[in-house]
Formats: C-alpha cells, sequence, structure tokens
C-alpha cells in the first residue's frame, strides 16, 4: 500500500489568509468573533474555538459593541458593514481580494445596464454567503441560478427577458463545465451586443478540477477531505468520484472504514479548497498507522 496525499490540496488563498489573520490576532487578545463559520470545516472551526474564536451571527451584533469582528473571506453584502459600524463593532475584513473584485465588477456593470432595463444573473448557490453578498451590492436586484433548469424556469416565467441586456457572473467556487453549459445555453438565444459573460470563477478552483481529476486517476482509492458544508468540497469530490468511482467523502478519520482499502491499493488524500493540510496529513497518518504498511506521503 502507498498512502498520497495531493501537493495540490489544503486551503485556498483566501481562506489561508482569513485564518492566517485570525490567529494573528488571536494571539495578542484571545478573543475574536467571526460572523459566520470562517471555514466550512468543523475541524478547523473546533481548532480555532480553542484559541478563542466564536462563532456567531447578524443577530448577535447589538451585543458586540467594542468587540471585534471578523468578515470571512466570502465576503458580506453592504448592509452588513452598515450594521457592524452602527452597533459599534470592531471589525477585521478578510474578504478574499477575488471575491471584492467580483463584487465591484457586478455593481459597475449593474449601474450601466440596470437604468436599460438589463439584468445581472449569478450562477450561485441560493443562500450561500458569497452569492447574498454579491446579490447585495445590487440591493438584491439580481436573479440567482443553481442550474440549467433554474435558467430555464426564469425564462418561462419571464423573469428573465431574452430580449433585454444580461449580464452573467459565477460564483467564484462553481464547477467550470456546469457554468460553460449556462453560458452556451444563452449564447445561442441572445444576441452578442446584448449578452456580457464574466468568467469569474476563481482560478485556484478551476485549476483544481483538471489537476486533482488526474490526482483522482492516478490513485486506486480516494479519501476527499471536507467538511459536510463546503459546497466547493461537494463539486470538487464529483469530479473525482466520476474519475475513480472509489472516492469517498470524509470528514476526518472516523469516517474511514479501513476494509476498504486492499493492501496493494494507491491510496490518495486530497480536499476542498477549505480543507487545510493538516487534516490532510492526520488522514495520512492515520491510514499509515492503521493498515502498517510504507508510505511516501
Ligand atoms: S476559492 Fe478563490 S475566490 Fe474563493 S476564497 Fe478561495 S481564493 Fe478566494
Amino acid at each position: 500500500m502507498k498512502v498520497l496525499v495531493d501537493p495540490e490540496s489544503g486551503c485556498c488563498n483566501g481562506v489561508r489568509m482569513a485564518i492566517e489573520k485570525s490567529e494573528e490576532f488571536l494571539k495578542q487578545s484571545g478573543s475574536l468573533y467571526s460572523l459566520g463559520a470562517i471555514v466550512h470545516n468543523g475541524a478547523e472551526i473546533a481548532r480555532l474555538s480553542q484559541l478563542g474564536m466564536e462563532t456567531v451571527g447578524y443577530e448577535d451584533l447589538p451585543s458586540l459593541s467594542g468587540k471585534t469582528i471578523l468578515i470571512r473571506a466570502h465576503g458580506e453584502p453592504p448592509s452588513t458593514y452598515k450594521m457592524i459600524e452602527e452597533f459599534g463593532v470592531k471589525l477585521i475584513d478578510c474578504t478574499c481580494p477575488v471575491v471584492l473584485a467580483l463584487q465591484k465588477k457586478i455593481a459597475k456593470k449593474y449601474s450601466e445596464i440596470a437604468p436599460r432595463g438589463g439584468k445581472i444573473l449569478i450562477f450561485g448557490k441560493i443562500g450561500h454567503a458569497e452569492v447574498n453578498g454579491l446579490v447585495g451590492q445590487v440591493a438584491g436586484d439580481a436573479c440567482v441560478i443553481s442550474s440549467l433548469d433554474d435558467l430555464k424556469a426564469l425564462i418561462m416565467s419571464g423573469e428573465i427577458d431574452l430580449d433585454k441586456e444580461l449580464a452573467l457572473f459565477s460564483q467564484t467556487t462553481k464547477d467550470p463545465a456546469h457554468y460553460q453549459e449556462i453560458c452556451d445555453y444563452l449564447r445561442g438565444r441572445i444576441p452578442a451586443e446584448s449578452l456580457s459573460i464574466y468568467n469569474t470563477i476563481c482560478a485556484q478552483v478551476s485549476s483544481r478540477h483538471k489537476k486533482l481529476e488526474k490526482f483522482a486517476s492516478e490513485c486506486s482509492v480516494l479519501y476527499f477531505v471536507c467538511g459536510k458544508e463546503s459546497s466547493n468540497g461537494r463539486v470538487l469530490y464529483d469530479s473525482c468520484k466520476r474519475v475513480n468511482p472509489r472516492s469517498y467523502k470524509i470528514e476526518g478519520v472516523e469516517d474511514i472504514n479501513l476494509s476498504d482499502i486492499d493492501d496493494n491499493d494507491i491510496v490518495g488524500i486530497c480536499g476542498a479548497a477549505s480543507t487545510t493540510r493538516w487534516q490532510l496529513e492526520r488522514v495520512a497518518d492515520f491510514i499509515t498507522r492503521s493498515k502498517g504498511d510504507s508510505s511516501n506521503y
């Protein structure tokens, strides 16, 4: 048996920066509030809470006057910044620069096309924090779709008028192949001069699909480590499963069934944009020790 940890896996830059900033602050003050989970990863949240981080919601803001709150990499709508200011809460803004740039792009495009009756369309997970932050840039005046079927339904209902201008954006962590499907569908139905399509999937995510698929296909069994809530994890895991049917999505070592691993397997370990290196290494270590074999992770 051989155990390989995907060298490309580990937290994306946005999440890594947010975690580093929070650790730095916690070292000095011992207490920090995070507006929503800093990362969709229970094990990492548990580690940070040991250092003094507490996850809170919007309803907690009035009671946090004078305290410090962190906005995570997903970003927030302008209304959140207003509330934070109103309630006298101090802020550490960890919005990922890539998300920040996307928010600005949407706001700018909206100011151009909305007066002419144009619409902003966002391909993303409805209700996801990043998507809420994006929709907030245009005071909620955007359509969100999570599939091609959603788009067809909006066209059928008349909410999207194919005779008007349309600007399409994607949440940063969506599957590039699914986004392409939506782009192609619209290109065939809206004249080029009325359709603006923005490639806003994060480069770290879009390149990850191909690299992960290659890694998954080179292993005989694969463990994909991510939190249950990670939408990026779900999408990337599905890519792995497509090329390697012996792929398992796990949160940690407790989800591993060792009887799934044969003595001559090449065991691959990888993860989502929210999975830390220490979690991947812990899984590799557990499998190596439990199966009692050599490994070169
Ligand atoms: S996936 Fe990309 S855009 Fe999203 S937080 Fe990470 S680095 Fe930023």
